[in-house]
């Protein structure tokens, strides 16, 4: 895994690009960070004996693509009633829950990623793996390696993340299209 806080950053990262009704939501935020950080559920499974390569194992079933998709769906089924298009947001939750096994994908340790389980359980890595693995456990943080790897995530995950925030923001400034029906639109026409 990459650090659970270096997830819950890209993951809020990739929340900003929701639409504005949407980030005024605490809901929203809520599945946000919680998603970003939820297929690490299964280090409890590996604290109590399960086998990493397994199924149920570190970077199995809870960091595949169709966990991501079951779980975006819910969520924005969850919030359904308050917004439109909850299709959009269950894409973005889908995003969301997706970059924390693309970016186990590209460290550098563990075993790789099962994204298709469970119609495949096969462990995917990227070829291109800059990311330093963490540890699993809390205190592996507060030690010389810990502060090597926050500054390898601060390379390969914040500083991207810093540029993807930019440009979400700068075409955030773009003023909306007029609607379909409205005189503006006719009157450009
Ligand atoms: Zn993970």
């Amino acid at each position: 895994m990459a650090s659970l806080f270096t997830h819950t950053l890209a993951g809020a990262v990739i929340g900003q690009a929701g639409k504005p009704d949407w980030r005024k939501d605490w809901r929203y935020w809520f599945v946000v960070v919680a998603y970003s950080m939820l297929p690490d559920i299964d280090s409890i499974g590996f604290h109590m004996g399960v086998p990493y390569g397994a199924l149920w194992g570190h970077r199995g079933l809870t960091h595949s693509l169709l966990f991501a998709f079951i779980f975006a769906a819910f969520a924005a089924m969850w919030l359904d009633g308050r917004f439109h298009r909850q299709w959009e947001m269950a894409i973005l939750f889908f995003l969301v829950m997706a970059s924390h096994g693309l970016l186990d994908a590209m460290t550098n340790g563990g075993l790789g990623v099962a994204f298709l389980s469970p119609l495949d359980t096969q462990r995917y890595f990227f070829p291109w793996r800059p990311i330093l693995v963490s540890p699993i456990s809390l205190s592996g943080f507060f030690t010389a390696r810990g502060l090597r790897i926050m500054g390898n995530e601060i390379l390969w995950i914040w500083c991207p993340a810093l540029v993807l925030f930019a440009l979400i923001k700068l075409l955030q400034l773009r003023p909306p299209l007029p609607a379909e029906d409205s005189p503006l639109r006719n009157e450009q026409v």
